[in-house]
C-alpha cells in the first residue's frame, strides 16, 4: 500500500471514521463558504472555521493512524508545539520592545473615532499604524500627517486586523494548518472593510500621503 491508500485504510477502519467525516465535511463547507461570500468579515469567519476544523482533524487523524503515516503526524505535532509557543510568545515580546523603544499610552480620542477599545498612541514622528493581537498602535507622526477622515480609514483598516486576531492565535492558525490565506489577501480584505467605514476616497488619500512620506 502507498501512503495515500494506507491513510484511507487507517481512517476507514478507525472508530473515529464518523467524527473524521463530520469534521472534514465541515472543513470543505467552510472552504466553499470562503470562496462564495463577498463580505470580508464573513469571509474571515469561514476562514476561521476552516482553520479550527483542520486543527481538530489533526488529532482525529493521529488517533486513527496505526500505519506509516503516523510518523509524519508525529513530526507535525512536534512542529505544531514549537510554532504554537512562538505564536504565544512573539506578541508580548514585541510589545515590550515598543514600550522600551518608543513608549505609548492609550488614547481615548482615537478609540472614540473608530469605536474600539485598546488604541495606543505611539511616541514617534514616523507615520506608523499596526495591530498587535487586539491592540492598535498609531503613531503621533500618523496623526500629524492625516486629516480626520483619512485617520479613520487607517484605523478601520487596523480594526479589521483586530477582528482577524479575535483570539490571540486565530489569524495565525495558518502556521499550524497551512491553509493559504496570503498577507496580500488579508490586506485587500482590510482595505475593503476600511472603505465601507470611511469611504474609498479617504482611504486612498491616506495611502497616497503615507506612500509619499516614505518615498
Ligand atoms: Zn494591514
Amino acid at each position: 500500500m502507498n501512503t495515500v491508500e494506507c491513510t484511507v485504510y487507517c481512517i476507514a477502519n478507525s472508530p473515529l471514521f464518523l467524527p473524521s467525516v463530520f469534521v472534514i465535511s465541515g472543513f470543505l463547507l467552510s472552504v466553499a463558504g470562503y470562496f462564495l461570500v463577498k463580505n470580508s468579515i464573513e469571509r474571515l469567519r469561514f476562514y476561521w472555521f476552516a482553520n479550527i476544523l483542520a486543527l481538530i482533524n489533526a488529532p482525529i487523524l493521529y488517533f486513527s493512524m496505526n500505519c506509516s503515516m503516523g510518523s509524519f503526524l508525529k513530526i507535525y505535532f512536534g512542529y505544531a508545539t514549537i510554532a504554537f509557543l512562538i505564536l504565544v510568545l512573539a506578541p508580548p515580546a514585541y510589545r515590550y520592545h515598543l514600550k522600551r523603544t518608543y513608549g505609548f499610552q492609550r488614547d481615548e480620542d482615537l478609540e472614540k473615532l473608530i469605536g474600539i477599545e485598546r488604541v495606543y498612541l505611539l511616541n514617534t514622528s514616523l507615520p506608523k499604524a499596526f495591530t498587535l493581537g487586539r491592540d492598535i498602535f498609531v503613531s503621533m507622526g500618523m496623526i500629524d500627517l492625516l486629516e480626520e477622515d483619512e485617520l479613520k480609514a487607517v484605523l478601520a483598516h487596523e480594526k479589521f486586523h483586530v477582528m482577524e486576531n479575535r483570539t490571540p492565535f486565530l489569524s495565525r492558525l495558518k502556521y499550524l494548518t497551512f491553509l493559504p490565506l496570503s498577507q496580500d489577501r488579508i490586506e485587500i480584505m482590510a482595505d475593503e472593510y476600511a472603505e465601507g467605514i470611511a469611504g474609498k476616497d479617504a482611504l486612498n488619500r491616506a495611502k497616497r500621503k503615507i506612500e509619499k512620506f516614505y518615498a
